[in-house]
This record gives structure tokens, C-alpha cells and sequence, in this order.
């Protein structure tokens, strides 16, 4: 992709911080020269009040088209109300992979994190055949939920991961699962990469950790990962887990590819507790636009942004409240986009 042609992308503010995200990023990416054109469309509690649906049949007219966006964070209620949009997006664009990385960019509680963790994004607990069994008057004295992995979607995801692997220079893959416990749901996940990594013989290591011996690790010792590959519902955990050996949610962006899109987003949600105050670290979504540039070719870019992004933290030590500065999401905009215009 070339400058001077746009790329059709579809851009959905989301909920909460989302809006407040999505503008910073739209701003920065405007100082880089804009490579995107963008449509905006509406999703989560926005998309129920513009068009009466969490998602949209014109958002999702656009995303297909388009087969790029970048996402602004979805409420989703908990327990009753509308299934999680994120969760339908994935599934509709069949977004199997979810890649999120982790590295270093201030000094904090661990010093020179470089991590990425692939998430198998369709399978596991989210497929959530949920139900409740009644006892005696009781209608809900139990509930039940059944998690579905098949062998060709946990060898899909494990062969991107790979495959990035050696693209990006990244040595060792570490698999984790339950396979002690959950013996046919992550054991079928297990099997299905250690015969996939077979392919990469002698380029790409692989290692397999049970995931409660991983959680520790990561904060033990973090740097003995390189590459990590999980199962839906423990990508989900670790993730927010190797966010905060990094400085938490306001610095973990995430991409979800898959065969028809790429979407991608803050790994965070919609931060009720801060929405519409202009306190967010736009931080995360800059990430994942940046991932975007890498994803249409545009390298570049992507470099200069995470290069302004890393001075205006570290030279011009201008931070938002989470990394206990005092700069407004604006602020701290204003100071990447003169970065970037020096
Ligand atoms: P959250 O990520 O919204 O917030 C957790 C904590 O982190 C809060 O204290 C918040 O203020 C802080 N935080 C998050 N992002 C921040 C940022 N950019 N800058 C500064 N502080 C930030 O998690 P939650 O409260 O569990 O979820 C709120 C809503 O978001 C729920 O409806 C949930 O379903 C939704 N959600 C959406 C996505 C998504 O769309 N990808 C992901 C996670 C949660």
C-alpha cells in the first residue's frame, strides 16, 4: 500500500473511553499522513441507540466490505441482556486468531517485557451452550456450560502462530492448557500443536505449561516467554495478565485476523469508572493502529508511531493518570502528534 491511495477501513467509536480512544487515534493517525479512509459505524450500547442493535447490519455491511477496522471497546451487559458483540464479530468474521503483545515501553515493576500471546478466538468456553438444570423448586440449582475445541481450529491458530514466530525472529512458542484436568478439551488443543510444530522443526522451539504453573510464572519470571499460546478463556486471562507486567491495560493493544477481516482493538473495555472525563490512555488503541499499519504493510509508519509514542513517555515524560501522570487523554495526544510533526 502506497500513501497516496487511501485504504477503506471501517472505524467504530465503541462505548465509554471508546469514543475518547477512538478520536486520539484518529488524530495521530491524521499527523502520519491518515493511510486510512474511514467509515464510521456504530457497535455495543452506541450501536442499541443509533440503529436498535448492539450490532448493526450496516456495521457489519462495512467490515465486510472493507475487511478492516479498528474498534473502539463494547459494553456488554453481565448475566442477561444482549450477547457480547465482540464475541458475534469474531464469530461472523470467522476472527480466529486474537494477537496481543506486551513490551516495555516505561520503567515499571518488570523491565524489558517482550511477549506476544496468540488467543484462540473462537473455540473453548465461548461457545457457551449455557443452561441451568432445575432441582426440585429450584429452576436454576445448576448451570452448565460446554466448551468446544476441534483439531483443525487449534491447528489453525497454532500454525499462525508459528508462522509469525518465524517471521518476527521469535524462538520459542509456549503452549498452555489444563490438560491434567480438562484432559479432552485443551489435551485436543495440546496435541493438535505439538503436531503442527513438528513443521517447524529446528526454527521454532515449543514448550507446553499447565496454565496455573504459567500464571505464576509470568510474574516469577516473566522473561523465560517468548511467544504464548493459549486457549480462549485462559488467552483471555493471561492476557490481562501480561497487560500488567507492562503497565497495565492502558498499554496492551490486540488484533483479531481471521479469513474474511482483521479487526483491531484496546485489549481494555469500556472503563465506566473514567468514561466521558478525558482521563484515558489512548495508548492501547494507538498500539493496535499501529499493529493495523504493520497489517496493511505499512511498517513505516507504524515505526514512527510507536516511536512518538515512546518519547512522549519517556523524553517528554508526558503520561496519563493510570501511569501516574497527570496529562488528559488530549494532552497526551497533542504531545505524540508534536512528536510527530518534529
Ligand atoms: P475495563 O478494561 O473497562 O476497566 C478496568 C479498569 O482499567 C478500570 O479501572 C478502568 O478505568 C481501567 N482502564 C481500562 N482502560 C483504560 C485506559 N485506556 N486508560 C486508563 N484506564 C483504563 O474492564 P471492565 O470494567 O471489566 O469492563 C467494562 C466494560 O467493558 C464491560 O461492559 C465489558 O464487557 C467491556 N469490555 C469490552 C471489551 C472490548 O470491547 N474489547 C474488552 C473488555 C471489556
Amino acid at each position: 500500500h502506497q500513501l497516496d491511495k487511501k485504504i477503506p477501513a471501517t472505524l467504530i467509536p465503541g462505548d465509554g473511553i471508546g469514543p475518547e480512544v477512538v478520536e486520539a487515534t484518529v488524530r495521530v493517525l491524521d499527523a502520519l499522513g491518515q493511510p486510512f479512509e474511514w467509515d464510521v459505524q456504530q457497535a455495543g450500547v452506541a450501536g442499541v441507540e443509533a440503529e436498535g442493535d448492539p450490532l448493526p447490519a450496516k456495521t457489519l455491511a462495512s467490515i465486510r466490505e472493507r475487511r478492516l477496522a479498528l474498534k473502539g471497546p463494547l459494553a456488554t451487559p453481565i448475566g442477561g441482556g444482549f450477547r457480547s458483540s465482540n464475541v458475534r464479530l469474531r464469530e461472523e468474521f470467522e476472527l480466529f486468531a486474537n494477537v496481543r503483545p506486551a513490551s516495555t515501553l516505561i520503567p515499571g515493576r518488570f523491565e524489558d517485557i517482550d511477549l506476544v500471546l496468540f488467543r484462540e478466538n473462537l473455540g473453548g468456553f465461548y461457545v457457551s451452550h449455557e443452561y441451568y438444570i432445575p432441582i426440585g423448586d429450584d429452576p436454576k440449582a445448576a448451570a452448565v456450560s460446554t466448551g468446544v475445541n476441534t483439531k483443525e481450529g487449534s491447528k489453525r491458530i497454532a500454525r499462525y502462530a508459528f508462522e509469525y514466530a518465524v517471521k518476527n525472529g521469535r524462538k520459542k512458542i509456549t503452549v498452555v492448557h489444563k490438560a491434567n484436568i480438562l484432559k479432552a478439551l485443551t489435551g485436543i488443543f495440546l496435541d493438535a500443536v505439538r503436531e503442527v510444530a513438528k513443521e517447524y522443526e529446528g526454527r521454532v522451539e515449543l514448550d507446553d505449561m499447565i496454565v496455573d504453573a504459567c500464571a505464576m510464572q509470568l510474574v516469577m519470571n516473566p522473561w523465560r516467554f517468548d511467544v504464548l499460546l493459549c486457549t480462549n478463556l485462559f488467552g483471555d486471562i493471561l492476557s490481562d495478565q501480561i497487560a500488567g507486567l507492562v503497565g497495565g491495560l492502558g498499554m496492551a493493544p490486540g488484533a483479531n485476523i481471521g479469513k474474511d477481516a482483521a479487526i483491531f482493538e484496546a485489549v481494555h473495555g469500556t472503563a465506566p469508572d473514567i468514561a466521558g472525563k478525558g482521563l484515558a490512555n489512548p495508548i492501547s488503541l494507538l498500539l493496535a493502529a499501529g499493529m493495523m499499519l504493520d497489517h496493511v504493510g505499512l511498517q513505516d509508519s507504524a515505526t514512527k508511531l510507536r516511536a512518538a509514542i515512546y518519547a512522549t513517555l519517556n523524553e517528554d515524560n508526558i503520561r496519563t493518570g493510570d501511569l501516574k501522570g497527570t496529562a488528559t487523554t488530549r494532552e497526551f495526544t497533542d504531545a505524540i502528534i508534536r512528536r510527530l510533526e518534529k
